[in-house]
Formats: C-alpha cells, sequence, structure tokens
C-alpha cells in the first residue's frame, strides 16, 4: 500500500485522481495484516485500487466530476465498493471521469482532464486522452499507482478508455452488479466492471464485485461463477463470430491489421472465426444518443441546489433551480439533458423514444440470433489509437463515434472485454473487444485469456 501511495503521489501531473485517502488507506492496511494473521484474508486481501468517483463511497467526498455534487459526502456505500472492501481490497482514492460519466475523453471532468500515462512514439511531449469516461481508472492502472479500479460503462466507458491505456476492463452483464450507490447516469445501460493489466485480475476483481442485491431490482439473482476457473486456456472448437458491420469503409488500416492478429490467434488456439452479420449495427449510435440521454434528463433532476451540493440563491423557487443547475452542470451534461428532455415531452415521446426503444429490440435480436452460432464476438474495441487532448474537440458528433464498436453490446445488455492486442504504427496500445452471450463472461474470459 505504501509503495502504491507513493506511485500515487509520483503520478500527480496525470490528475488520475480527484481525492486521494492516504491514511484511510494505511489503516486499511493495517487491518487487512490483522485479518490475515488470522487467516481470514478475502479473495483481494491488501491489493491497493481505486474507484471511479462515481460510487459513492461513505464519509468520502464523492463528485461524479462535477460541479453540481460539491461537499456531497455519502453517508452511504456503494454495494460494488462494499463488496471489493468485503473482500480485502484497500482504496486509495476516487479517480477522475466524465462529469456525470458522460463523454469519451475525460475531457468534460469539472476536475480537468486525467492524462495518458502512454505518449506517441513522433510527439512524446503531446498530451493524449486515456479515453472516458472512466479516464483516471483507466491512467492509474496503466501508471501502475493501483493493481486495479472500478469503472462503470454505459456506452463504452470502460472499454474504450481500456483500449486508450493498454489495459483490461470488462462490462460484465446488465444486471451481474448492483448498480446500488452508482451516481445514476443511464439507468437501463450503467454497469459497473473492473479495470486491471491482466485478463486473471480483472477475473478476480469481477467475483469479487459481483452478486445479487436486494437494493437494486436490476440486479439478478444467479450464482456469481469462479470467473478464475473460466480460464482454462482451452478455446478448441469455440467459434468465434466476426461481424461484417464492424469493418465500415473507413476503418483505419492499423485497426483492420490487429483484428486480422486477434483472428489469426484464435485460429491457432483451434477456435473457428464464423464471419457473421450484425444488420441493425447502424442504428445503435443514434438508438444510443436518444435512450441515454433521455435516461439521463430524468435522473438528473435531482440535482435542484435543494437536495446535494452547489445552491445558486434566486428569488423564486424555479429561478433557484435554473441559477443553480445552469452554475453547476458542465456543457456536455447539459447537452444531453436538453437532448433527452426533448426526446421524452409530449409530441414526440413517440417519434423518438419510443422508436428507439422498438430499435434497441432488433439490435439485441441481431446479437441473440447469432449467438445461435457462434460462442463469442470478436472486434476493435474503438476506431482509433488514443486520440490529442485537443482533438476532436469541435464537434461532439466525432467525439460520440468512438463509441460505434462498444455501444451496440450495451443496448443488448451484453457482456464485453476489451484487451490490449498490440500498438500502433506511432506506438500507442490498440484493443480488441470481446462480447458474449448474457451472463457467459465465463467463455468472454477464457477466449481473452488464451489472446493476451
Ligand atoms: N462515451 C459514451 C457517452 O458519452 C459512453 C459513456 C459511458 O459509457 N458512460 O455517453
Amino acid at each position: 500500500t505504501r509503495a502504491h501511495i507513493a506511485q500515487v503521489e509520483a503520478k500527480r501531473h496525470l490528475n488520475a485522481f480527484i481525492t486521494e485517502t492516504p491514511e484511510r488507506a494505511l489503516a486499511e492496511a493495517e487491518a487487512s495484516d490483522a485479518r490475515r494473521r488470522q487467516g481470514t484474508a478475502g479473495a483481494m486481501e491488501g491489493l491497493p485500487i481505486g474507484i471511479k468517483d462515481l460510487f459513492c463511497t461513505e464519509g468520502v467526498r464523492t463528485t461524479a466530476a462535477s460541479k453540481i455534487l460539491d461537499g456531497f459526502v455519502p453517508p452511504y456505500e456503494s454495494t460494488v465498493s462494499g463488496n471489493l472492501k468485503t473482500a480485502g481490497a484497500i482504496s486509495l482514492g476516487k479517480l477522475n471521469l466524465d462529469e456525470f460519466a458522460m463523454g469519451s475523453s475525460n475531457k468534460t471532468s469539472a476536475f480537468g482532464p486525467a492524462i495518458n500515462p502512454w505518449t506517441r512514439r513522433s510527439d512524446p511531449a503531446a498530451k493524449l486522452v486515456p479515453g472516458g469516461s472512466s479516464g483516471g481508472s483507466a491512467a492509474a492502472v496503466a501508471a501502475r499507482m493501483v493493481l486495479g479500479a472500478t469503472g462503470t460503462d454505459t456506452g463504452g466507458s470502460i472499454r474504450q478508455p481500456a483500449a486508450f491505456c493498454g489495459i483490461t476492463g470488462i462490462k460484465p452483464t446488465y444486471g451481474r452488479c448492483s448498480r446500488y450507490g452508482i451516481v445514476a447516469f443511464a439507468s437501463s445501460l450503467d454497469q459497473a466492471g473492473p479495470m486491471a493489466r491482466t485478463v486473471r485480475d480483472c477475473a478476480i476483481m469481477l467475483g469479487a464485485m459481483a452478486g445479487f442485491d436486494p437494493k437494486d431490482s436490476t440486479s439478478v439473482n444467479l450464482k456469481v461463477p469462479d470467473f478464475e476457473a473460466a480460464l482454462t486456456g482451452d478455446i478448441r472448437g469455440l467459434k468465434v463470430g466476426i461481424p461484417r458491420e464492424y469493418r465500415p469503409d473507413g476503418l483505419s488500416a492499423e485497426i483492420s491489421e490487429v483484428w486480422e492478429k486477434g483472428i489469426a490467434w484464435l485460429k491457432e488456439a483451434g477456435a473457428e472465426p464464423v464471419e457473421i452479420n450484425l444488420p441493425h449495427t447502424k442504428y445503435a449510435l443514434p438508438t444510443y444518443y436518444i435512450v441515454a440521454p433521455a435516461e439521463a434528463s430524468s435522473n438528473l433532476a435531482r440535482y435542484d441546489g435543494l437536495r446535494f451540493g452547489q445552491r445558486v440563491p434566486g428569488k423564486s423557487l424555479d429561478e433557484m433551480y435554473a441559477k443553480s443547475r445552469a452554475a453547476g452542470f458542465g456543457p456536455e451534461v447539459r447537452r444531453r439533458i436538453l437532448i433527452g428532455t426533448y426526446v421524452l415531452s409530449a409530441g414526440y415521446y413517440d417519434a423518438y423514444y419510443a422508436k428507439a426503444q422498438k430499435v434497441r429490440r432488433l439490435i439485441a435480436e441481431d446479437f441473440r440470433k447469432a449467438f445461435e452460432t457462434v460462442d463469442v464476438i470478436l472486434t476493435p474495441t474503438a476506431p482509433s489509437p488514443a486520440f490529442g487532448l485537443d482533438e476532436n474537440t469541435d464537434d461532439p458528433v466525432t467525439m460520440w463515434l468512438n463509441d460505434v464498436f462498444t455501444i451496440p453490446t450495451s443496448l443488448a445488455g451484453l457482456p464485453g472485454l476489451s484487451l490490449p492486442a498490440g500498438l500502433s504504427s506511432d506506438g500507442l496500445p490498440l484493443g480488441l473487444q470481446l462480447i458474449g452471450r448474457p451472463f457467459d463472461e465465463e467463455t468472454v474470459f477464457k477466449v481473452a485469456g488464451v489472446m493476451e
């Protein structure tokens, strides 16, 4: 724990942490040593981790990287961070993210962006984004500040930053982990998951995080499998789907190459690649950008200046609401609230929101049919390696395109894992994504374990 705290201090320029809690960590480490002496060590006993600052932590400031939660110290612990504590993990603090997890670069954080520890060979001075929204988590793991970190993923927020920072991360099946105590973005999509250096570390960490929780009605009452035991190394005979729709015309050569390399590895290990179709893929992004903002506008209605954080006084109650929200939310969050409010408004609900829900069903059906013939699906994680801190800023839609490969999985609620699979021509990590059947993270881990 001391060594990792020292590394957190040495790497402060990466801005990966919003709140560091070294004293707490050292006290927890003492207690952890005592448990070890008594022979009651948990599955993650003594391991230093970080918690994305979207998980409520009892007695520790929780910001969601937003000014509107200023001064909020939760009186309760999220189930997932509590589960990790119970397993013996030691939190070094709260990790940076895009404001309310809305973004793909960490640049929407009210605390300034986290920085990717990787740099381009051709221009080592240029700062790169760590991806988002779980950018602080990915940067902290990649820079060896922590052994693992929690992330959340609504449309790619675990997988894309994992790919950008050369680490592994999995968004489990929707319902595998409890959402209790996680600041809500889009409730029908949000899911917690682990980010760590290796597939095995992710398997161990997910085992500690997952499980049924009566406090979250969408958490599923299934026994948590021994994910680590799934890493048998034997994938002979498994069928791996390669979706044609994930090969758009403009796909860059280096992304295609890493994908081809992944397919070749799986073949060598005795698996069988199978071309598949996921015909509604092209509708995933527009569907997500209706569903997610709609749910966000509803979830974020609670930040009214009364119940949480920042309040700006006004002459009337309405004026106080308006001023508090205008001062507290950043531009990306305001954009989502406006879109969400519009698509839910009377007269537009059927045209946008209800329609998007129908298309979402078609996207899920595509996957269901594909999984009748294949066991797992392999795709790139993101269309590019990490980009510069000052790139992709002018047009929000360019930023949204980062999630083309991860969003369909989120809409279908399926598990998706990103693992590092090679370097770009400029020396940056590239990730591949493995998608599994609902609640079949084991096959995903098994295949990923052979590829890493
Ligand atoms: N980048 C996507 C968005 O901005 C996904 C974010 C996430 O998964 N939380 O909505």
